[in-house]
């Protein structure tokens, strides 16, 4: 985030992120932070985890930091443990990881590259948030990350956005077992020039045309999803459960 003032509505609260050592994670966890959460950051490479942490102490707020890739179970259970063990509660959950490891037509998509989707960006949310249930405080908070292309999966992306359309059942699914003591709540991003996303905004053409179809005219920023996630964990949005919000810019998505 800039300069400019930011609220402190975290103050107390311990925000676990997947994913988070850059791009959407890392812009939630320093919003998350910067408004006084104590952060527990993770993603698969230690280099990353370290240089992640101190970019985040370097703005003066509190982090965890722990390799955890999402489909490993140890890891898993790692993380929660060692977020249990420092700060003995769990506010808000973050669930952002991902893959996308094919270009190819749904029918097309090996039986492994099937799995893997399955696995990473569907299955691992579920058993993370299982290991987490159990310390999840009264008023908690959690936030799933989605895409826009869970709304009409493109070519390109298809199987990868029918995963993501499988995270907007699940926020419905988790939002009713976890009521009332904890909201779940899911964002839908439009296109972030990240690494995760350099294959389609690195090319000019792609990039142009993908800005032509926001009302904003303009892709989006991490911050822009941090924002909209900070919202969600907050309780600014204490009567709000099961829903997803769509964060593209004025990309068509739904009525
Ligand atoms: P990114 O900038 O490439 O960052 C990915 C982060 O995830 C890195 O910190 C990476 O660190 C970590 N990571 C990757 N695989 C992991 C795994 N299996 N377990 C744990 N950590 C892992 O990606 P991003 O664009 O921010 O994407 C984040 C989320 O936003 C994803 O769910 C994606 O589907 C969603 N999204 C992105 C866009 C977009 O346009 N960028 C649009 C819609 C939705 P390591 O390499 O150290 O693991």
């Amino acid at each position: 985030m800039g300069t400019g003032k930011v609220p402190r509505r975290f103050e107390g609260k311990v925000a676990i992120v997947t994913a988070s050592t850059q791009g959407i994670g890392f812009g939630i966890a320093e919003r998350l932070g910067l408004e006084g959460a104590s952060v527990v950051i993770s993603s698969r490479k230690q280099k990353n985890v370290d240089e992640a942490v101190e970019k985040l102490r370097a703005r003066g707020i509190e982090v965890l930091a722990i390799v955890c890739h999402v489909s490993n179970a140890q890891q898993r259970k790692n993380l929660i443990d060692k977020t249990v063990q420092k700060y003995g509660r769990i506010d808000i959950v973050v669930s952002n990881a991902a893959a996308n490891p094919s270009i190819d037509p749904i029918l097309q998509t090996e039986d492994s590259i099937l799995d893997k989707l399955w696995e990473i960006n569907v299955k691992a949310s579920i058993l993370l948030l299982k290991d987490a249930a159990p310390h999840l405080q009264k008023g908690s908070s959690v936030v799933i990350i989605s895409s826009i292309t869970a709304y009409d999966p493109p070519a390109s992306m298809a199987m990868y956005g029918v995963t993501k359309t499988a995270l907007l059942g699940l926020t419905k699914a988790l939002a009713a077992e976890l009521a009332p003591n904890t909201r779940v709540n899911c964002i839908a991003p439009g296109f972030i020039p990240t690494k995760f996303a350099s294959f389609l905004t690195s090319n000019e053409s792609i990039r142009n045309e993908l800005v032509s179809k926001t009302l904003l005219n303009r892709l989006g920023t991490p911050e822009d999803i941090a924002a909209a996630t900070a919202l969600f964990a907050s309780d600014d949005a204490s009567y709000i459960t099961g829903e997803t919000l769509v964060v593209a810019g004025g990309m068509p998505s739904r009525l």
